[in-house]
């Protein structure tokens, strides 16, 4: 029974970085109709940032992937806040004690500080470990009194584990392959302190045997810490879980990790969810604001260290689970490209339904012709002619759906909509200078006067109609298209921009367009 856990520290919002690694675990889970936990790894108190835990909570939901046993949704295994499993780690760090795999040590902080500067100071690397041990003041160097002492005194103290000398030990990645670590690089990492406290590897091992994980998946950032880990199963006694770890993010360059910073460095977003933080109140932008698609957004991050291998490209998350396997994530770092992130949300608000877009677009449009309805009538009152539009400033939905139609294909956000549709409800004020040049020749004004007669001859205004009937009238005057099509969109829309111009007409009436053009030439 596969059983994965997403184990996050909640000291800020997560980075895209998180929600990959929370994404691969999810589609693990559900690949194996196995159990996706969130575990809150708070053990760290001064780092705890207010609102984090939320945060990862609803970036997991938003995203689609909610987790099946969490602090809000416990499942048999909790608490699944480790300050709340506080009590029980302590016995775990007397067992090893007690086994000899775990000694107290009671080296203040500036004594280790002046061990490390008197190694430095002889070109040496200080490694609290079997090579310095006895010289240092822990339970291996001094006596039982000595150490009885010091412990009933209330002096502060850790628990270290105690790494074996001369060994090579063999870690088993599945990304990876083997590893094989000597056991003389490592130090007696400390597991447990005096406040209280486990270390994040004592918490970490423990919970993941409690909870019954089968697998680890974590970002590469963890994989110096797989040998402690190895030894601390075997230590216990406890069947080790296997061991995935994902590649790095790679900043847009591909030069170098992908920071927390660096979103707002290169102009886009690193988190899921817009942040605010508490302490200084900044924002930091998110995909959910900036109008990214949930979908897009996990399509994006599945292909971040994954593959298909295949050239499928497009994968909605009930796909993904049918084809993710931990054997295709790559080793090697994964570039982040900002520009394909949009190519996704592009694709995805094509599969958008029209009539959601509509509902969703309308209070944006509405907005916008209230606000260029108050300005008219301002200039109005100051005495200077305004232009021939006239917003109606409560837009019906059908139309607003039929502009959807209509401009979707260009979009990539919602807030794309308004400048790619504008003219479906306002007439231009004004012409694009080098479009005009291009558009408005000498003669242009006596045909857009036919074409606004040919307009007043048709009776039934639909798409074909005009079409016929103005293409028709080209071609039977030999004009040429380019001379009528472009004054004409210009007319209509202020630039040589947008869809098919027989729909823009159909769109705004035959009033209307009538009167943008007489506007254009008069
Ligand atoms: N709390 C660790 C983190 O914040 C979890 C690492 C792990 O998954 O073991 O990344």
């Amino acid at each position: 029974n596969v059983r994965v856990r997403f184990a996050p520290s909640p000291t800020g919002p997560l980075h895209i970085g998180g929600v990959r690694t929370a994404l691969f675990n999810y589609l693990f889970a559900k690949k194996h109709g196995g159990a996706f936990i969130l575990r809150i790894e708070d053990t760290d108190q001064n780092r705890y940032v207010e609102g984090a835990e939320q945060y990862i909570i609803d970036a997991l939901n938003w995203c689609g992937m909610p987790a099946d046993e969490s602090p809000v949704n416990p499942g048999n295994y909790g608490p699944y806040r480790q300050s709340e499993r506080k009590a029980l780690y302590k016995q775990y760090a007397d067992k090893l004690i007690a086994s000899g795999n775990a000694y107290y040590a009671f080296d203040t902080a500036e004594e280790l500080d002046s061990h490390r500067k008197d190694h430095e100071a002889k070109g040496k690397t200080f490694i609290y470990n079997w090579h310095n041990r006895l010289k240092l003041k822990n339970s291996l160097s001094l006596s039982e009194e000595e150490v009885k002492a010091k412990l009933d005194s209330g002096e502060d103290y850790v628990i270290r584990f105690k790494s074996p000398q001369d060994e090579t030990l063999n870690l088993k990645d599945i990304i990876r392959g083997d590893i094989q670590i000597d056991t003389n690089i490592l130090d007696d990492k400390v597991l447990f302190k005096s406040d209280g406290m486990p270390t994040y590897h004592l918490a970490n091992i423990v919970d993941d045997h409690l909870m019954e994980i089968t697998h680890v998946i974590r970002g590469e950032e963890w994989l110096p810490s797989l040998a402690l880990h190895y030894q601390l199963y075997e230590a216990f006694g406890w069947e080790a879980p296997e061991f995935a770890h994902l590649p790095l993010i790679l900043k847009p360059t591909g030069k170098g990790k992908l920071s927390k910073r660096d979103g707002d460095k290169m102009g886009f977003p690193v988190f899921p969810l817009e942040w605010t933080d508490p302490k200084t109140g900044d924002v930091s932008r998110g995909y959910k604001e900036d109008g990214y698609f949930p979908e897009a957004m996990v399509n994006f991050l599945a292909f971040l260290g994954w593959n298909p291998g295949t050239e499928q490209e497009i994968f909605s998350l009930a796909e993904l689970i049918d084809a993710f396997n931990l054997e295709r994530v790559n080793k090697s770092g994964a570039r982040f490209d900002p520009d394909k992130t949009k190519w996704f949300n592009h694709h995805y608000m094509q599969e958008q339904d029209n009539a959601e877009l509509a509902k969703a677009l309308k209070p944006i449009v509405d907005h916008k012709l209230d606000v260029i309805a108050s300005e008219a009538k301002q200039s109005a009152s100051l005495g200077e002619i305004t232009s021939s539009q006239t917003p109606h400033n409560d837009v019906d939905v059908n139309y607003m759906e039929m502009v959807v139609a209509l401009i979707k294909e260009r979009a990539t956000f919602i807030s794309d909509f308004w400048n790619l549709s504008h003219f479906f409800f306002v007439a231009p004020t004004s012409y694009d200078e080098k479009a005009s040049k291009k558009a408005f020749k000498d003669g242009t004004k006596a045909i857009l006067e036919q074409v606004v007669s040919i307009i007043e001859d048709i009776e039934d205004f639909t798409v074909e109609i005009i079409q016929t009937k103005i293409k028709g009238w080209i071609t039977a005057n030999e004009i040429g298209f380019g001379k009528v099509m472009m004054p004409l969109r210009l007319a209509l829309v202020g630039a040589l921009q947008g869809p098919d111009v027989f729909d823009i007409m159909f769109m705004i009436g035959k009033g209307e367009s009538k009167k943008r053009i007489e506007n254009a030439i008069k």
